[in-house]
């Protein structure tokens, strides 16, 4: 099958959370089971040099955006089977970051423009166009009724992936109306808009052939008010096509027995190595190199999704009462992260805080940590627990989404189960949470037990793929059918 994809994040190039391991990850599994894969990225300015030396521009195609004629350059890179077509327009994306710009609504109408302009000048062929977050969800819509790219859809589906329903794409309905040349016969408006603003995210629900999310739970979760943001009456709409599919991990780029950005390589038949790895930490980190004190980690964008509340609360009675070491890696709202600037001047010996985003930090982080914590309100799928357990790292998670599905409560009598849950309901059960992992953590033949069942687990994309191409199929089949 000829499958292509487009996204705003995909490792290695630019990553700001899990949307980045997926685009990396999924392609490469997709290409291995014989498909014929292209993924389509904006050329930003962040993609390090090490990768753009070896791009290389094979042509320049006119954008046509808001009445204007708009140059873009197409770039290629191969990797693994994989053609990656990076597109560049130093208006857009000739920035220092890649979101959280004014005009990010424009910027990215004109990347899914820019998609199709080149799937269609350069005659990419596809049989599904599958699409990510509100970034690139309005393709769908673009296909169906912009009359310059209909001929795409005579031969193609098309998949919206919802990453994490809470980033929308909201913008004026201006952004849109400037935007695009739609036939204004027949379309309407409403399709596009959510709360009188134009809403990227809901029109790719609207128009997509299929919709899906990340995990199985996050999909029942989001057809009800209390996770669906607003959206769920228009999901509810298009329930027979929502499908949650589990993300898997890269499990060549984690994996402990060959990761470079760690102290000391391990896997579970010589678990114990972890120990070089946790004095690794410890001292990067300036904490006292104590192998018998937990050593608790959090790695994570600091957003009000992330339960940082709840460990506002948690946090100081444990550090409190217990032997317990603390590491933030992360970034985000500046109140979360003077939270734990705070903590760390009240905690000198025990609390240590990195606020940044850094990958290399981070491999080692999940390599030295004991447990981690992931105290979500809300989880799409959340990969940081998977990357948790294949290094060996006990997960303390919020019941909740893709966390439900992927960390199971360890049982004493049967020693199953790979880490510890709380019942969604705040900073109490969190902390008894905690407080579980902490006792099992002095009973050495438990917490063993614990390590090696996440760390046997199989997280590869094997399975998932074949998720995503039995729906690929089952679009396809009705397309030949017609
Ligand atoms: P989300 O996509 O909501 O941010 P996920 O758990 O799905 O959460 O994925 C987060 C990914 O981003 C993981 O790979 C995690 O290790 C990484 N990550 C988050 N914050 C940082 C950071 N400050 N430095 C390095 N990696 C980070």
């Amino acid at each position: 099958m000829k499958i292509s994809m487009a996204a705003a994040e995909c490792v290695p190039f630019a990553k700001t959370g899990g949307l980045a391991d997926v685009i990396g990850a999924l392609p490469k599994e997709l290409a291995k089971n014989g498909h014929d894969v292209t993924v389509f990225l904006p050329k930003y300015n962040v993609i390090a040099e090490e990768f753009v030396q070896h791009f290389s521009l094979i042509e320049e195609i006119p954008v046509s955006f808001g009445g204007e004629i708009k140059p873009c350059g197409v770039y290629q890179y191969n990797d693994e089977n994989i053609r990656y077509l990076f597109l560049e327009s130093r208006e857009y994306f000739g920035r220092s970051k890649i979101y959280g710009e004014p005009d990010d609504g424009e910027r990215f109408n004109f990347f899914s423009i820019a998609v199709l302009t080149a799937m269609k000048e350069m005659e990419v062929k596809a049989d599904i166009i599958h699409v990510h977050d509100w970034h690139t969800a309005i393709i769908p819509l673009l296909i169906k009724k912009d009359s310059r790219f209909k001929v795409l859809g005579e031969s193609a589906k098309t998949v919206l992936t919802i990453h994490n329903l809470q980033f929308q794409g909201n913008f004026a309905t201006t952004v849109f109306t400037k935007g695009f040349e739609l036939d204004e016969n027949g379309f309407d408006l409403s399709s596009i808009e959510w709360n009188g603003n134009y809403n990227m995210l809901k029109t790719g629900i609207s128009y997509a052939d299929k919709v899906t999310t990340v995990s199985p739970s996050y999909r029942d979760e989001i057809l009800t008010a209390a996770y669906g943001e607003g959206l769920e009456d228009v999901l509810k709409e298009r329930k027979g096509d929502l499908v949650g599919i589990l993300n898997g991990l890269d499990t060549q780029f984690y994996n402990p027995a060959t990761d470079l950005a760690i102290e000391m390589e391990y896997d579970h038949s010589s678990i114990e190595e972890k120990a070089v790895n946790k004095r690794k930490a410890q001292s990067l980190m300036g904490l006292p190199v104590k192998g018998d004190v937990p050593l608790t980690v959090m790695i994570s964008r600091l957003a009000g999704q992330k339960g940082i509340d709840i460990l506002e609360e948690a946090l100081p009675e444990l550090l409190q009462s217990n032997e317990l070491q603390f590491i933030l890696l992360g970034s985000g709202e500046e109140k979360f992260e003077d939270f734990f600037v705070q903590l760390a001047k009240e905690f000198p010996d025990k609390v240590a805080v990195h606020i940044g985003f850094d990958e290399d930090l981070a491999h080692q982080l999940y390599a030295g940590a004991d447990i981690f914590l992931m105290p979500s309100h809300f989880e799409p799928c959340g990969l940081s627990q998977l990357i948790s357990m294949r290094y060996g790292t006990v997960p303390v998670a919020n019941k909740t989404g893709g966390l439900k599905d992927t960390v199971i409560e360890y049982d004493r009598v049967t020693q199953t189960g790979n880490g510890f849950l709380s019942d969604f309901t705040g900073n109490e059960p969190f902390t008894e949470a905690v407080r579980r992992a902490l006792m099992f953590y002095q009973e050495s033949g438990h917490w063993e037990a614990i390590k090696k069942n996440g760390m046997e687990a199989d997280y590869s994309w094997k399975q998932s793929a074949g998720l995503y191409e039995g729906l690929y199929q089952e679009l396809t089949k009705n397309l030949s059918a017609k």
